[in-house]
């Protein structure tokens, strides 16, 4: 990189959260000097499926069987109990995870179809330039290259560009993702390693599997059919409480028939990455390779009145996320049930790329490769976990921190007061997740001094000082929205 200028992106505070960053842009040619076997030429394999929330998963305890597949995968690899994405909503969260950093100094926030600002080095683009060819198949227009999140991508398919189908398949469903991913293998080059992203959608809304998976889980033992929901054409997902004209499916009001349709995309893509999971095991692309498997943000089913959509609210139903690494071998199977963010997947990757990391850290995230192996915390940093979300103005969104299962939310709007502590003027919540995970009893009061103690954390960590460097001949433009990106994002409820 040419001589980078030094930007600074948010003003002066204390520095009392202040991740380093200083030589982080420094890719090393050494491998990493680490106990662990790692191959120097780990393939990368990062697996994500959209909204989908970790306790909707056997692997966390759920009811209904909706994941085998993912659930054996996860058993062979290292299980994180706690994981928290930084933004509940698909942009902010995937710029947030490629590029290390949080949404409040990154700027992605909120709204679909911000840019993602190229002085921003992306995972993609460090690895490239580590050796590694790059590419990615993607089902959700919120990651388009119109927003720039193809950088450093050799190959960037998106689902919705491509022609019509003849067969009526889903053109975004994980059976079509997976024929794309199917059809970019003889691209690959056999010189050099892999980093590949397939990214699903089919747990987003609309809840529409395809074939017998409509019925499936329908009328269950774990079918609740006495929970029904007001309906009114009249409303729109925007209104709380009730379902509007763009929720409503096949008429129905019980709460349970949406919850099981979830459960059954969830199995649908579960059994199409079954599929995939055996072609790249038939083309040897699972040896030496690390495969890392995540969501960008959960989704709300109706707890707090808030109905089959995500990013109002940081509430853990959104903000809870599947995240396991797998590399059998290297990783010795466990599960850590710390606070986790997304933010340090991308160091925690750059790591087994053989990125030397200053103290393990890269842009504003931290490797877990230590806590990967088991090994015990070092230095005095808590395992916090950050996140941002809400549909309010500017520096009003919700800021929450978790710190074991003790969880602060610092809600600055009106709007979202109502709905989190329960009285407007009121901004603050705490909530005990261990006895109470529906997040239905505000311990403020009952419990002063950790309310008090992770307000501090939270402000801190809001002010905190983060300088980016930046390669000035790398300002990139703007790209106008694609029709066909415009459409899907429409279809998605995303625009009006
Ligand atoms: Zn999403």
């Amino acid at each position: 990189m040419s001589s980078p200028s030094q930007i600074r992106c948010s003003p002066a505070a204390p520095r009392r959260f202040s991740p380093g960053v200083a030589g982080c842009l420094v890719l090393s040619l050494l491998a990493i000097g680490c106990g662990a076997k790692v191959p120097e030429r780990s393939n990368i394999l990062l697996i994500t499926m959209d909204t989908l929330r970790a306790d909707h998963l056997s692997m966390y305890g759920y009811e209904r069987p909706t994941s085998p597949v993912l659930d054996a995968l996860a058993a062979e690899g290292v299980r994180f109990d706690k994981a928290q994405v930084q933004w509940p909503k698909t942009g902010p969260s995937f710029a947030s995870i490629f590029t290390a950093t949080y949404p409040k100094n990154n700027g992605i926030v909120r709204k679909i179809g911000i840019p993602l600002p190229q002085k921003f080095l992306m995972l993609a683009e460090a690895l490239k330039a580590r050796g590694y060819q790059t590419h990615a198949v993607v089902a959700n227009g919120a990651v388009a290259s119109d927003f720039n999140f193809d950088q450093g991508f050799d190959t960037y398919v998106e689902s919705w560009q491509q022609p019509p189908r003849a067969d009526g398949a889903d053109p975004n469903g994980a059976g079509v993702i997976n024929e794309l991913v199917r059809s970019i293998l003889d691209k690959f080059e056999d010189d050099k390693p892999y980093f590949l992203w397939v990214h699903y959608l089919d747990p987003h809304f609309p809840y529409t599997p395809p074939g017998e998976y409509s019925e499936l889980y329908q009328g269950d033992e774990h079918f609740d059919d006495s929970v029904r929901i007001p309906l009114d054409p009249t409303k729109t997902k925007y209104d709380m409480v009730r379902l509007g004209r763009d929720q409503i499916l096949d008429g129905r009001d019980e709460l349970g028939f949406y919850v099981a349709r979830y459960d059954a995309e969830i199995s649908y893509n579960d059994a199409k990455l079954a599929e995939l999971l055996e072609t790249f095991r038939g083309r040897g692309m699972m040896e030496n390779t690390l495969t890392v498997f995540t969501s960008d943000h959960g989704e709300s089913l109706g707890e707090h009145y808030y109905y089959f959509d995500h990013g109002r609210f940081g509430f853990q139903t959104c903000l809870n996320v599947p995240l396991f690494f797998h590399y059998p071998g290297v990783l010795e199977p466990r599960v850590d049930t710390d606070p986790v963010m997304l933010i340090h997947l991308t160091p925690t990757v750059l790591e087994f790329a053989g990125v030397e990391l200053a103290d393990g850290e890269w842009m504003q995230g931290r490797s877990l490769m230590p806590r990967l192996r088991g090994e015990a915390p070092t230095g005095d940093r808590p395992n916090y976990a950050y996140s941002e979300a809400g549909y309010g103005q500017h520096d009003k969104w919700q800021r929450i921190v978790r710190d074991g299962d003790y969880k602060f939310i610092y809600a600055l709007e009106g709007g979202a007061q109502r709905w989190i502590t329960g009285e407007v003027g009121n901004a603050f919540a705490l909530f005990d997740l261990g006895n109470d995970p529906g997040e239905t009893e505000n311990l403020v009061d009952a419990q002063p001094e950790i309310a008090e103690r992770l307000f501090r954390a939270s402000n801190d960590w809001y002010r905190g000082e983060f300088e980016v460097l930046v390669d000035a001949a790398a300002e990139g433009e703007e790209r106008e929205m694609d029709e066909k990106t415009r459409e899907q994002l429409k279809a998605l409820g995303y625009l009006n």
